[in-house]
Parts: C-alpha cells; sequence; structure tokens
C-alpha cells in the first residue's frame, strides 16, 4: 500500500487520514500542530503523541515524499535548494534573510520550467517540463522551515515558471499558506510576466497578494525582442488589465524592471516607462540584469541604474533597486536553472 503523505496536508484531510488508519480523529491536530508550528521532520520528535501510534505512522506514513537534492548557501546566508519530486523531476526554491531585517522570504518555483522563453532568464531556456501541483508549491516553503528550523513569514513566487499560467494551484497553494503555514496573504507576492486572462481572473477574485509584473521594457518593439510573450498579451492591454485589477483590490502593483545594458537602459527609455505607467497604483523595482548563460547581456554600472533610478523617482513613484541575492550560487533572479553544481 502506498504510504500517506502528511505534509502540506490540511486538516481536514489530516483528519480522513488518521480515520482511515483506524485512530481517533484529534490525532490529526496533533499532526497538524507538529507539522506546521513545530516543523517536525521525525516521527519520533512528536513526544505528545503514544508510541504505538507513532509506530503506526511510521509503517503507513511519510512526512513528505520530497528529498532535497541539492542545498547551497550563499556568501549573504541565502541558501537554494534543489528539490527533487516523487516522478525524477527537479525544481528550485530559495529562502532570503534581508540584513537588519527579522523577515525570512522564501522565493518558490510554480512549475518545473517555463514555456514563456523570455530570452534573459535561465528558466526560460529550459522550457516547460509540467505544473507543480498546490501540495507541492507549499512543500517548498514547509522543507525550508524544516531544515533550518526559522519561521518563513513572507513568500515570493519568483521562482521557476510563469504562475498565472497555473492559477488553479497557485491560488490554492495560497489558501494553503494562508490558513496552514500561518502566512498573511499581505506577505504573497505573484510574479507575473503578464498573462492577461490571469489578471483578469484575480480581478473576480478580489485577490489580496502583492501582483508583480515583469515589465522589462519601455514599450512594445522592445519588450517583444526580449519578451516573447509580449506577441500574445501587449504590454499596453496588460497595464490596462493591471490597473482594473490594482483598482479593484486596492492593492498596489510592484513593477519589476530587469535593466541590461544597451536593451532597456537608457534615460528617455526611464522617462518612456512613467508614461506607460501612467495611472498606475504601484512600486518600481529595479533589478539589474543577473548573469544567466546568455553572453549577450551585461547589467549596467551602479552610477548609471542610479541615473535610471532617479528619472522615475522624479515622478513620485517609489523607486528600489532589488538587492541582488544569492548570485554567487546562481540563486539570484533569473539564474534559477534547476541544474545540479559540482560543489
Ligand atoms: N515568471 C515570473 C516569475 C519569475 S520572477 C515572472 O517572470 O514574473 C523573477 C523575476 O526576475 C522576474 O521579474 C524575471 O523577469 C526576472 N529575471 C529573469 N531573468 C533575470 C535575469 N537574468 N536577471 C535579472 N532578473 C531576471
Ligand atoms: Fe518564465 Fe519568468 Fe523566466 Fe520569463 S522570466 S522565462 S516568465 S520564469
Amino acid at each position: 500500500m502506498e504510504k500517506y503523505v502528511l505534509s502540506s496536508k490540511t486538516l481536514k484531510e489530516l483528519e480522513d487520514i488518521v480515520i482511515a488508519m483506524d485512530e481517533p480523529k484529534f490525532r490529526a491536530k496533533q499532526l497538524y500542530s507538529w507539522l506546521y508550528t513545530k516543523y517536525a521532520s521525525d516521527f519520533d520528535q512528536m513526544t505528545d503523541i503514544s508510541k504505538t501510534f507513532r509506530e503506526k505512522l511510521k509503517q503507513n506514513a511519510l512526512i513528505t515524499d520530497i528529498k532535497i537534492k541539492q542545498r547551497q548557501i550563499s556568501a549573504d546566508k541565502t541558501i537554494k535548494y534543489l528539490l527533487e519530486y516523487t516522478d525524477g523531476n527537479v525544481a528550485e526554491c530559495v529562502l532570503m534573510r534581508f540584513d537588519n531585517r527579522p523577515n525570512l522570504t522564501a522565493c518558490v518555483s510554480s512549475q518545473i520550467g517555463c514555456p514563456v522563453g523570455c530570452v534573459f532568464c535561465a528558466t526560460g531556456k529550459t522550457g516547460f517540463v509540467r505544473n507543480l501541483t498546490s501540495k507541492e508549491i507549499v512543500e517548498q516553503i514547509m522543507i525550508m522551515q524544516r531544515d533550518t528550523g526559522l519561521r518563513i513569514s513572507n513568500v515570493v513566487f519568483m521562482g521557476q515558471g510563469e504562475p498565472l499560467l497555473n492559477l488553479d494551484n497557485v491560488l490554492e497553494a495560497i489558501n494553503i499558506i494562508n490558513d496552514s503555514v500561518g502566512i498573511g496573504i499581505r506577505r504573497m507576492t505573484v510574479s507575473t510576466s503578464g498573462i492577461i486572462p490571469g489578471l483578469k481572473r484575480l480581478k473576480d477574485i478580489n485577490f489580496q497578494a502583492t501582483v508583480a509584473l515583469s515589465l522589462h521594457a519601455p514599450n512594445h518593439e522592445i519588450r517583444q525582442q526580449i519578451m516573447p510573450i509580449e506577441k500574445k498579451y501587449r504590454v499596453e492591454d496588460v497595464i490596462e488589465a493591471l490597473k482594473d485589477l490594482v483598482n479593484t483590490t486596492g492593492r498596489r502593483a510592484t513593477i519589476e524592471y530587469t535593466i541590461i545594458k544597451g536593451v532597456n537602459d537608457s534615460l528617455s527609455q526611464a522617462k518612456e516607462v512613467l508614461q506607460l505607467l501612467k495611472g498606475l497604483h504601484c512600486n518600481i523595482n529595479i533589478i539589474p540584469y543577473n548573469n544567466a548563460c546568455n553572453a549577450e547581456f551585461e547589467k549596467p554600472s551602479e552610477e548609471h541604474i542610479n541615473k535610471f533610478k532617479f528619472i522615475l523617482e522624479r515622478s513620485s513613484y517609489k523607486v528600489t533597486v532589488r538587492l541582488e541575492r544569492g548570485a554567487d550560487i546562481d540563486a539570484a533572479c533569473g539564474q534559477l536553472s534547476g541544474k545540479m553544481k559540482n560543489v
């Protein structure tokens, strides 16, 4: 018989499992608490559970069926995990700490590979394999909590994959992360390359997490050269859909702008970006291009990025430059390829 997998299950699902194991329903609450608040990684840690039930659990259940295939720790303490799912596919997730802040942010993947194929992104280069299930998404957070013993406070869907092309599972995962893992929806961010039907659906459900749009270009012409999705959903229409969403939810969007030397970084392009965003409630996050096995591209100098930022700030947007985390272990934005590194 296949073993029950307990982690990332809802309380109701755990109740069904303990009942199927001929145990009283209250045992599910005990398991739930060991899994979600004490990050138990072994049944023997569950000391308030009788020895006989623990033995039964060892026989019939697993805490998780997902393996940590590799763990890399960066000089800035970012941890990148390569996880192996039951079908042998792998995906990465990243745990980031920011200095002077107690927050721990988990960057999670929503798909194995990505079908969008942005030219500057290592994930895009790998092609698309499959969607992750809601449990496979939640498990990334559970695994990082179990591995470190630390509570994660924020979640960003900025790992591999396009979350809005796996929206059913992403929304279900967000519910579990909210209800069971205990991370408030406003502490979650979903980043998208701009899938209009997905944005419309988020509007319809009055989605309360932050939505981040990967803009990366000042206009249609440049965007279609680096993001093939622009051929399907034009940037002006994407921004309209985002405005609709923001006006419904009342939640300010984030605009991500990966800045690439000679491609989208001129100061006149900064002005064009402002034109494009007119009327949208948003913060802007500039991401200096990270090397992602594409020799064509380079990041602009820090001085130049600051000039670009200064122009954007003129129209009272809050503009930040994203701190580069984990670049030495290929854990920074755009560097997740799902490949193992020899260490
Ligand atoms: N697929 C979603 C989620 C990925 S989020 C999306 O594209 O929005 C990761 C962010 O890093 C996105 O804004 C993505 O466009 C950006 N990115 C991808 N490759 C990058 C690179 N090489 N350097 C910097 N940012 C990159
Ligand atoms: Fe996919 Fe995002 Fe990478 Fe584009 S940037 S290929 S949408 S993961």
